[in-house]
């Protein structure tokens, strides 16, 4: 019988919550993919992002491998969001469509533009807009129609999460709507697109629980409702497609916020970050506070999905997302990157705005790990940082273009990417020395929950073992362990492994070096396909 793997990818899904919903008998279907298959809790990469788990997840590999470490490219000191190239290494699809096998791939983050591979793609988050190109083929977007394969609710990144901040605060029922809305019009397509096709590999990933519990983290009411929703959805697809192996993971879990950390702050405060105007007089600060308030007046009018179409409001959006424009590269030496999760030393050689010599840098380097080491919360004096990692530690020797710094945060802490002001600018002004506080305890951004170090791993279906738990596994195996379960040889310079244990009956475990096979990213004439099907036929696989 023809192998055929499904990943669902559910972001963020959280091994606490689903762990007591499923003993409490409220989400049914993945209690059974549980009981008749395995499970366990999935490491996320450090730090625990949506952007480097996803590209782990699709890559087998390392985020010092793959190159991706944040929603934001790392490649110059300037703000430029990811894209599909932006990855070193080819995913999961490009092995596929090296050896002729289709897959179909929906909704998974930073796949824009979409590439060529044998099968579908509609791309996620990060994609543009509904102008851009976001499938491949492009003949499948005039087909995401009511009466084809239904509406494809597309998700962006910041013009969403604005607006959504306020509809937690003033309307959560409605924003729970909205999302439960974009989850089954991804999950829909999914499944017409795997109705009219002959697929080797699905692969979905359902974004609202990201969204819901950023935003509603302190609602466990309504979490319930997204979980239960994304319980039933899993369950459809299982009854339509019960002849595949399917994957169930998520790329972190998620924790209540208690503080947050402006790692921007602490830089200024050490005079190690040099905005170009005194913060007192910043523009954008009144700007962006003129924004809010506008906003949240007209969202209670209009919905956000005009906001959304409305252009000016989306350029102000995005134009005061921008940290890096505020920043006085002439005097800067170090800021914060990764939603502050990482620092940027500005060295010279490296950037053209540069000014770190070289011999400085590894004291610069030291003297920033010991000034977030000692952090402390203003008010409760606990420490606000676990360890702060030389990058080659977390990332090995050879990453591609790293942060300089990691920062782990302590539980309960979150960081955010951007200079904070205090609340009361007047009061600040006034006090000689400006030093700003380090630590809040209210999120600019509305946020109450973010993102924890473990997320989930489920398998369930043909040749795979009834309750069995899953250990010891990180988000780089799934790749390895897929193949293993569509019988492929795993490629060798992949750095996850693969669960064999939970298999009844165990697939050979084979390595290749698949740069022998698989062009990375090129789609291929029918001559090189042959020439791979001949080595494929004598691989045996
Ligand atoms: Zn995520």
């Amino acid at each position: 019988m023809k192998k055929k793997v499904v990943i669902i990818g559910v972001d963020g899904a959280t091994p606490d919550l689903l762990e007591l919903w499923m003993k409490e008998g409220k989400l049914p279907h993945l209690q059974k993919i549980k009981q008749d298959g395995t499970y366990g809790s999935l490491e996320s990469t450090i730090p625990p992002f949506s952007a480097p788990a996803w590209a782990s997840i699709i890559t087998g590999c390392n985020p010092g491998k793959h190159g991706i470490y944040g929603f934001e490219s790392t490649s110059s000191l300037e703000s430029h969001l990811i894209t599909s190239s932006s990855r070193k290494v080819p995913a999961l699809w490009n092995y596929l469509t090296s050896i002729g096998l289709n897959s179909i791939i929906v909704n998974v983050p930073n796949t824009y533009p979409p590439e060529k591979i044998d099968g579908v793609m509609i791309t996620g988050l990060l994609t543009p807009s509904d102008e851009s190109n976001f499938t491949y083929p492009k003949t499948v977007k005039d087909r995401l129609t009511k009466e084809d394969l239904g509406i494809f609710e597309l998700e962006q990144l910041w013009v969403d999460d604005f607006p959504r901040s306020y509809m937690a605060k003033y309307a959560p029922e409605r924003l729970l709507n909205q999302i439960i809305d974009q989850m089954i019009s991804h999950v829909s397509v999914t499944i017409n697109l795997m109705k009219e096709s002959d697929w080797d590999l699905t692969m979905v990933v359902i974004r609202g629980t990201d969204t819901a519990q950023h935003f509603l983290y302190k609602r466990k009411d309504l979490l319930l409702s997204c979980y239960q929703k994304v319980d039933e959805l899993i369950g459809t697809m299982v009854e339509n497609f019960s002849d595949a192996v399917f994957f169930v993971v998520s790329d972190h879990g998620f924790e209540e916020i208690k503080t947050i950390l402006y790692p921007d702050n602490v830089l200024y405060n050490a005079g190690l970050l040099v905005p170009k105007q005194d913060l007192s007089q910043n523009p954008t600060s009144i700007f962006d506070y003129l924004v809010f308030k506008i906003i949240s007046s007209i969202l209670r009018i209009i919905p956000p999905k005009t906001i959304k179409k409305i252009k000016f409001i989306k350029k102000i959006l995005f134009s005061s997302s921008s940290k890096q424009k505020l920043i006085d590269f002439s005097k800067t030496k170090a800021f914060s990157t990764a939603d502050g999760r990482g620092i940027r030393i500005c060295r010279k050689g490296r950037f053209s705005e540069g000014i770190v010599d070289p011999d400085e840098y590894n004291r610069l380097c030291k003297e920033i790990q010991t000034l977030f080491e000692k952090l402390q919360h203003p008010d409760t004096k606990e420490h606000l940082v676990e360890k702060i990692y030389r990058c080659d530690e977390v990332y090995g020797e050879k990453a591609k273009d790293p942060p300089d710094l990691v920062i782990d945060v302590k539980k309960g802490v979150t960081a955010a990417e951007w200079i904070r002001t205090p609340n009361v600018l007047s009061r600040w002004k006034k006090t000689k020395k400006r030093i700003l506080p380090v630590a809040f305890s209210d999120d600019s951004a509305g946020r109450s929950g973010d993102h924890a170090k473990y997320g989930v791993f489920f398998a369930h279906g043909n040749n795979i073992k009834s309750n069995v738990t899953i250990k010891n596994a990180n988000v780089m195996d799934v790749l390895p362990t897929v193949f293993a379960t569509l019988d492929l040889p795993v490629p060798n310079d992949v750095d996850g492994k693969v669960h064999d244990y939970i298999f009844v009956e165990k697939p050979s475990l084979e390595t290749v070096d698949w740069d022998k096979y698989s062009p990375v990213k090129q789609t291929l004439s029918d001559s090189e396909k042959q020439k791979i099907k001949k080595l494929k036929d004598n691989l045996k696989i």
